[in-house]
């Protein structure tokens, strides 16, 4: 059997699950080199930033139809990916499925009725008749039962069930473990300064990573760099966001809760151990610099107005990054040949990895592969 020689240049989320999908698609037909600019453990990916939300529904207010199905499609992978990285470590990675709930303040009630009415009139046709399944909503007393913390200040809400979330630094470091288990050579460290096109002995085509100390080729070259490809990918930039995390005891939530908010897209994002992430601003700027006053003030408000409890968290992390969007926001598989560019995961690069993994392992074994999602993969001709 000939081994494809793959090369992924950057290990953010996407790049750690395009590797793990590699391994499990075809591990005995891939050799594959990881490259990233930082070290393995910590850097500046927006990965790492992320609050590993993954609310297809909720998304549905601002975000197309194919975000939807695609993350729907990633809901039903994410325990796959779970539980093979927990049996490598031996220690569980978390995967929060206990659906998220949305409640408004009262001087935000017309926002809240236009978010429900968003969300269901997006939803196709075939979830309406079952929409029990999908979303209910909560009057009080169901509330009470279902998150007595909140029914204390919101006299209604909105319970998304299938919604879940992750712990994105816990992933990040359990994907560690799990590649170079699977002989993943990862080059750390290691920033590329770009990717070209090359002949290869008997003159296959191939690509070349291009580093500081010359050039390596490979059969493909798959370019994860995110915000970092901006010079080589066309549209792409960047939109800052920015999360808190802190740690209080004092709060039990056990769901996701996303706050209807006239400017911010808000929600809180429970961990292990009484941690809490709050996120997330969304502007439209690629200043990667720390948090703003303003920003802080409204994410501490909306956490401390949903449980006073919040009142004495610590605070145990602030954190900005860009997202890599293009101008539709959608994220983009771009085939050149022998080198694949996969950005543009925008709000959703938890949401979206794994099934654009899938997308993009099954275009490279087949070029003649039409992914069901359309306009996900595009071709350049030459
Ligand atoms: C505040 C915030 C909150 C978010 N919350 C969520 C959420 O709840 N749910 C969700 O699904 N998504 C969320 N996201 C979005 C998510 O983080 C991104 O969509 C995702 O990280 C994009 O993945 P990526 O792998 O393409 O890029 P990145 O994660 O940025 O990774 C790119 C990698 O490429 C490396 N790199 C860059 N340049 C080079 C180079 N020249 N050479 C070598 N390596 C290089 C970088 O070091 C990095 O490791 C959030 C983002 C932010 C900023």
């Amino acid at each position: 059997m000939t081994v494809k020689r793959i090369a992924i240049v950057g290990a953010g989320i996407m790049g750690r699950m395009l590797a793990w999908q590699l391994l499990n698609y075809a591990k005995s037909a891939v050799a594959i080199t990881l490259y990233d600019k930082d070290p393995m453990n910590v850097g500046g990916a927006a990965a790492y930033t992320a609050a590993g939300m993954l609310s297809p529904y909720s998304e549905l207010e601002s975000a197309e139809h194919s975000v939807f199905h695609m993350g729907l499609a990633s809901l039903t992978r994410w325990p796959a990916v779970t539980e093979s990285l927990s049996k490598q470590r031996n220690t569980p990675v978390d995967l929060f499925s206990n659906g998220t709930v949305v409640v408004a303040h009262q001087q935000d009630q017309a926002d809240f009725q236009r978010f429900h009415q968003q969300v269901t009139t997006k939803l196709p046709d075939s979830y309406r008749d079952q929409m029990g399944q999908h979303m209910q909503l909560l009057n009080q007393a169901a509330l009470s039962q279902l998150v007595p913390q909140l029914a204390t200040r919101f006299n209604h809400g909105l319970h998304l069930p299938n919604e879940a979330w992750l712990d994105s630094a816990q992933v990040m470091l359990a994907f560690n473990e799990y590649l170079l288990n699977g002989d993943v050579k990862w080059q750390e460290n290691c920033a590329v300064s770009h990717i070209e096109h090359c002949i290869q002995a008997e003159q296959r085509l191939g690509a070349a990573v291009c580093l500081a100390s010359g050039k390596q080729m490979f059969d493909h070259v798959i370019d994860c760099r995110g915000l970092g490809a901006k010079r080589d990918v066309q549209g792409l930039r960047g939109v800052r966001g920015e999360v808190i995390t802190l740690h209080a005891p004092q709060v039990e939530l056990k769901h996701a809760v996303r706050l209807i908010h006239p400017r911010y897209k808000l929600y809180i994002a429970p961990r292990r151990d009484h941690h809490f992430v709050i996120g997330a601003s969304q502007i439209e700027s690629e200043d990667n610099g720390p948090l703003s006053v303003r920003s802080a003030l409204e994410l501490l408000s909306a956490a401390y107005s949903i449980d006073a409890g919040f009142g004495e968290a610590q605070i145990v992390k602030l954190a900005t990054n860009c997202r890599p969007a293009f101008s539709d926001n959608l994220p983009k598989i771009i085939c050149d040949q022998q080198i694949m560019r996969i950005n543009g995961l925008f709000r959703h690069g938890y949401l979206l990895a794994p099934i654009i993994a899938e997308q993009a392992c099954e275009r490279l074994f087949n070029t003649d592969y039409k992914s069901p999602f359309s306009n996900l993969i595009q071709e350049v001709r030459c």
